[in-house]
């Protein structure tokens, strides 16, 4: 039997976000619930899972009732169920930040108006539209569909003006943006945190990698000198939505400074690096901020490496052979481009943290 008091937390999404969500909670005593369609859904067990889509109404309520604030560790739930719970209950983060993260035109137009730098851009609702965005921007741009996409999905490069019918065929369906190309220097991210209190924390950056537009790689930066300006565009972002729980944001390096790409209104894969290389993990601490607890301390333990595991697990008994090496298994179904595990590497400075990498990368090859 539970014991009555300890808080219940209802987690939108049962995937591998909400899985390491519940293991960071368990140990402070909470109980998870997730609202998740799959009967498979990996954090099934950590937690009680309600199968339901995440519009149907009577789960929704079913979720706010049998726990005592709900979040969500997958963003493209439909806003009109994430008011619904609002309505009844306490969602972190809210309606707001999920409609602005769901839609690459909303999220550009308030880092603009919050002085944030973007990729130039235009909305493209036609083939004529996408002709003169590609006028106004020039080439190389890169075409994406406003909404759901992810891990690089719904998006193509257009690098000569021959491009533009064949990118037009294969996402004109949808509701489209066009960005002008940056020739980046590096893709950063960092993890911040908000709390209920107005709290503040940020994780030191994390430099990442993306192989076929799947983060593939994130090293941890000590003092990386985008830091300041990767915070001071974060902090923006959290106070002018009210934002409450982490939130990764993901810039380009340019040698004029950051870009911001986008934001995600969830723990963030590029933090995974956090639960065991700092004080306390991107996890425990979206757990305190949106329970108002007090936020943990953010610092490195050491230099760390994330390496995600993309379409199957490599032989568990070869990978822990390597030393300060930590495995996460998802528990899901090998299938090719999917997410299904990661590995930590904490080392005690970036030296001895990138000769791990080498043993682990030869480990996967
Ligand atoms: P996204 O889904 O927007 O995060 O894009 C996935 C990946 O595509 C990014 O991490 C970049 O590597 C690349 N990419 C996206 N947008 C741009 C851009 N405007 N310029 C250059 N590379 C981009």
């Amino acid at each position: 039997m539970s014991h009555p008091t300890a808080p219940r937390i209802g987690i939108i999404g049962g995937g591998q976000l909400g899985r390491m969500l519940a293991l960071a909670g368990i140990p402070m005593g909470l109980e998870f619930v997730f609202l998740d369609p799959s009967k498979e859904a990996c954090a099934r067990p950590v937690g009680k899972q309600i199968v339901a889509d995440y519009d149907e109404l009577m789960a929704l309520e079913k979720l706010v009732r049998e726990t005592d604030v709900v979040t969500l560790e997958f963003e493209n739930i439909p806003v009109a169920a994430a008011r619904f719970v609002t309505e009844r209950g306490q969602l972190f983060p809210g309606p707001r930040a999920l409609e602005i993260a769901q839609d690459r035109v909303n999220e550009k137009t308030l880092f603009g108006g919050l002085g944030i730098p973007t990729p130039p851009w235009r909305a493209v609702d036609s083939l004529e539209g996408l002709r003169n965005a590609v006028a106004d921007i020039g080439l190389p741009a890169v075409l994406k569909t406003r909404r759901l996409g992810y891990d690089g999905k719904g998006q193509a490069v257009l690098r000569k003006p021959g491009d533009v019918d064949a990118a037009w065929a294969a996402l004109g369906s949808a509701p489209l943006i066009l960005e002008g190309f940056i020739a980046f220097q590096r893709e950063v991210s960092i993890i911040s945190v908000r709390s209920r209190t107005g709290e503040l924390a940020f994780y030191p950056l994390s430099e990442n990698t993306h192989e076929a537009g799947i983060l593939k790689l994130s090293l941890s930066r000590a003092n990386d000198p985008m830091q300041a300006q990767a915070e001071a565009h974060a902090r923006k972002v959290l106070e002018a939505l009210d934002y409450v729980g982490a939130m990764g944001f993901e810039f380009f390096v340019t040698e004029h400074g950051l870009i911001a790409n986008e934001i995600a209104p969830r723990v963030h894969n590029t933090g995974h690096a956090t639960i065991e290389g700092n004080a306390t993990s991107q996890f425990e601490n979206h757990l305190r901020a949106i329970l108002g607890l007090p936020l943990g301390s953010t610092a490195a333990r050491g230099a760390s490496a994330m390496l995600n595991f993309i379409g199957e697990l490599p032989a568990i008994e070869r990978a822990l052979a390597l030393p300060d090496l930590h495995f996460h298994g998802y528990g899901k179904e090998p299938r090719a481009g999917r997410k299904v595990g990661h590995a930590t590497l904490v080392a005690p400075d970036a030296a001895s943290r990138d000769q791990r990498l080498h043993g682990l990368l030869a480990l996967l090859a």
